[in-house]
C-alpha cells in the first residue's frame, strides 16, 4: 500500500490496529478455552486466571509490538536511504559525476567555516573551457559534452591529490576551493590544472583534440563571504580570458587594473 496523504496514514493505522486487536482477540480466547475448557460455570482460581491472562497478554504484546517496531524500522531505514540518495542526486552534475553548483556550495561553505574556526587562508579558482562553443559547433553537442568530461577528470585526479574541493558551476565552468594555501601554493595550483588541461588529449570520432582553460582565483582569509570570493575569481577569470585566454591570473588590485 503506498502511504501519500494524511488519509493513507489513518487508513494504514486503522489496519494495523484491527491485525493487532484480532490478534489478540483470537490468541487470548484460544488459549483461555484450551486450558479452562470450554466448562463456562465451572469455578476457577482467580490467581491462576490473573497469572495466566497475564502471560497470554505479555506475549501477544510483545509479538505484535515487535512485529510492528521491526516493520516500522524497515521503513524508516529505507526512508533515510532514500533522502541520502535523494540529496546525493541534488548535489551532482549528472554529466560529469562532479558536484554542481548546489553540491559545490554547500561543500565549500562547510570547508571556509573550517578554515574561519582553524584561522587559515583560503583560495578560491574559477575556471573556464576556452572557445567551448566551437567545439560544439565543429564537432556536435556529444563532442562537447565529452569535452566536459574529460576536464572534469582532471579536476578530480588533482583535487584527490591535493584536498580541493571542486565542482562543476555551470556550463562549462568549473569552481575549486583549497583550505590553508599560500598564494605561491594555490597558483602552482592553477597553473597544474592549466598545464594538466592543456596535456589532455581528447578523441573526438578520428580526431584527438586538446583544450585549454583559463583561470582566476583568489586567496582571502576565511572570514569573507564565498559568493564574494567567487565574483572576486570570476573577475580574475574575466582578465585571463581578456589577456588572451589558456592562463592563470591571481585576482589583486595590480593584476586587475592591467
Ligand atoms: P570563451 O573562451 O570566451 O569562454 O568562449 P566559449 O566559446 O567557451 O564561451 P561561450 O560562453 O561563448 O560558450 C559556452 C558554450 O558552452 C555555450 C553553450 O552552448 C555550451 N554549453 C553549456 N553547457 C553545455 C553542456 O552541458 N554541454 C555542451 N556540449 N555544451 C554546453
Ligand atoms: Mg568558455
Ligand atoms: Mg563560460
Amino acid at each position: 500500500m503506498q502511504i501519500k496523504t494524511h488519509k493513507d496514514v489513518l487508513r494504514h493505522t486503522a489496519r494495523r490496529l484491527a491485525v493487532a486487536a484480532g490478534l489478540t482477540i483470537v490468541m487470548t480466547t484460544t488459549s483461555l478455552l484450551l486450558l479452562l475448557g470450554t466448562d463456562f460455570s465451572a469455578t476457577v482460581s482467580v490467581g491462576y486466571v490473573i497469572a495466566f491472562s497475564l502471560c497470554i497478554a505479555t506475549g501477544i504484546s510483545s509479538m505484535i509490538s515487535g512485529a510492528f517496531s521491526y516493520r516500522s524500522g524497515l521503513l524508516m531505514r529505507e526512508l533515510i536511504l532514500t533522502r541520502s540518495e535523494l540529496s546525493r542526486i541534488s548535489q551532482t552534475d549528472q554529466l560529469t559525476g562532479l558536484s554542481n553548483r548546489r553540491g559545490f556550495d554547500d561543500a565549500a561553505c562547510a570547508a571556509l567555516a573550517s578554515a574561519r574556526a582553524r584561522n587559515v587562508p583560503v583560495a578560491v579558482f574559477l575556471c573556464d573551457i576556452d572557445h567551448f562553443k566551437s567545439i560544439n559547433d565543429r564537432f556536435g553537442h556529444e563532442a562537447g559534452d565529452k569535452v566536459l568530461v574529460e576536464v572534469a577528470d582532471v579536476l578530480r585526479q588533482l583535487a584527490k591529490v591535493d584536498d580541493v574541493v571542486v565542482g562543476r558551476h555551470g556550463g562549462e565552468e568549473f569552481a575549486g576551493l583549497m583550505v590553508g594555501v599560500t598564494r605561491d601554493q594555490a597558483e602552482q595550483h592553477a597553473e597544474a590544472l592549466r598545464t594538466a588541461c592543456a596535456a589532455r588529449a581528447i578523441s573526438i570520432g578520428d580526431d584527438v583534440e586538446r583544450v585549454t582553460i583559463s583561470l582566476g582565483f583568489t586567496v582571502s582569509c576565511a572570514d569573507a563571504e564565498l559568493s564574494e570570493l567567487m565574483r572576486i575569481a570570476d573577475r580574475a577569470l574575466y582578465t585571463a580570458k581578456r589577456r588572451g585566454r589558456d592562463r592563470v591570473v591571481q585576482a589583486d588590485e595590480r593584476s586587475l587594473a592591467a
